[in-house]
């Protein structure tokens, strides 16, 4: 096999790029679950463009939709203009999301990334309730810019800041003092209820119902409940911040359904746009829509093209339940893989809902070793919490069961080859 000529990828791209440094491989296609790199070699995909891919790459529905309105010469760039693109995505989002989930939201286009809706997110908090504080949750991610990386938890992350972050607390997660009992939502309770705990009245509290970043960390049904009882009761705003979690990826399109709760302000993005483009969304409660014109705005905001891929995605996958109930399906068959592997070693275990599904080591070594092998027998995955010990299972929602098999059973090869005559 030829090596991939990286040279200028080393002498002229910055020091800051990340995953090309886990997959040494230069790609040309892909299609579905398949990446190809340029020597032909093709890679199953478990990372789905860290979520952004749910529904596969160069998905032929989104595709057709994008070129023929590519083809009509249809607005590419348009700020925040009016265009049928969008008139026809916001008539979709009410039709085919809102109405049928009991939803009643306000939509704001932010600049097209997940940091961006993150943003705008805490600023419409702030602005609404004229507070400043925030209450965030222990191995968060929220995004790289400031007010994102506020309310994220790595600390290498924040050390990029390079400035003091402010007006964010963090606070124990599910599951985070131990797995058992609720002492950390109580801790939460008790703090907010006390005027001598030190903490000042928030304006929100931010959450994933799921950390993908922090190590699929989940959140169950009953505290995400209680959470939102807790924030209603005190007037502070629910935010969850659906970014990764979103557009599917546990199952439902929102991932918050499985609590029947209905967060105040949701923040969407990565897999919103439907074929990989740009776009995020931040869906708020009417009465919330506080905002001047323009107060939070961006050029990038009315990236139409993703609003037509985005359209096609809604009335494609969830004009029914058909996806939810494959993704909940195929989520069972990846964990009780999972389950089976995580028993043939010592310090392991497995957590995870729908399509996010993680494979937990001990030994946190490991995790990265398993990946790299697996990438070299053709299978992309990539590791995720704050030791990096957890490997993380982010398939396409669109891809086969004969797929995930083969893509699993890469996965427990690559085990058995990083465990062999360890113990582990
Ligand atoms: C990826 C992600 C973000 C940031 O999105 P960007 O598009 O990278 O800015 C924010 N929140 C969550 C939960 C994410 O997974």
């Amino acid at each position: 096999m030829n090596m991939p000529d990286m040279t200028v990828f080393a002498e002229t791209e910055s020091n800051v790029r990340g995953y090309c440094r886990s997959w040494p491989t230069v790609f040309t296609t892909a299609s579905g679950s398949w990446l190809q790199d340029e020597s032909g070699r093709e890679y199953l995909d478990f990372f789905a463009g860290a979520g952004a891919l749910n529904y596969g790459h160069n998905n032929p529905v989104l595709k057709q939709a994008l070129l023929d309105y590519i083809a009509s010469d249809g607005i590419t760039h348009g700020l925040d203009m009016s265009t049928t693109a969008k008139r026809d995505l916001l008539e979709t989002l009410r039709t085919k999301l809102f109405a049928p989930r009991g939803l009643d939201y306000k939509v704001q286009f932010p600049g097209p990334t997940g940091a961006n809706a993150v943003e705008a997110a805490l600023k419409l908090a702030r602005k609404v309730t004229g507070r400043t504080e925030i209450l965030n949750f222990t191995n968060a991610f929220h995004g790289m810019t400031l007010g994102a990386l506020s309310v994220t938890g790595n600390a290498a992350k924040r050390a990029g800041a390079g400035v003091p972050l402010q007006h964010a607390t963090s606070m124990p997660y599910d599951g985070y003092l131990s797995d058992d009992d609720d002492d950390s939502f109580r801790w939460m309770e008790r703090v907010l209820d006390d005027t001598s705990s030190g903490l000042d009245r928030p304006a929100a509290v931010i959450v994933e119902t799921v950390q993908g970043e922090g190590g699929v960390n989940l959140a169950s049904a009953q505290w995400l409940r209680q959470l939102s009882d807790l924030c209603a009761a005190r007037e502070i705003l629910l935010i969850v911040d659906d970014v990764q979690m979103g557009c599917g990826r546990t199952g439902p399109f929102f991932s918050f359904e499985v609590a029947g709760i209905t967060p105040d302000i949701v923040t969407l993005s990565k897999s919103i746009g439907g074929y990989g483009l740009p776009m995020a969304l931040v869906l708020f409660k009417p009465e919330l829509d506080v905002w001047a014109p323009g107060e939070h705005n961006g050029t990038f905001r009315g990236n139409n093209p993703s609003f037509v891929t985005a359209r096609v995605a809604l009335e494609h996958y969830w004009s029914d339940f058909t996806l939810e109930a494959a993704t909940l399906e195929k989520g069972d068959r990846v964990q009780s893989a999972l389950t089976t592997i995580a028993s043939n070693f010592d310090g392991m275990s497995t957590r995870g809902r729908g399509l996010v599904q993680g494979l937990v080591f001990d030994d946190a070594s490991l995790a990265a070793k398993v990946c790299k092998t697996a990438f070299e027998r053709g299978l992309l995955l990539e590791t995720a919490g704050p030791e990096d010990e957890v490997v993380k299972l982010l398939p396409p929602l669109t891809i086969t069961n004969a797929e995930l098999d083969h893509g699993l059973e890469i996965l427990s090869g690559s085990m058995d080859s990083v465990c062999a005559g360890r113990g582990c």
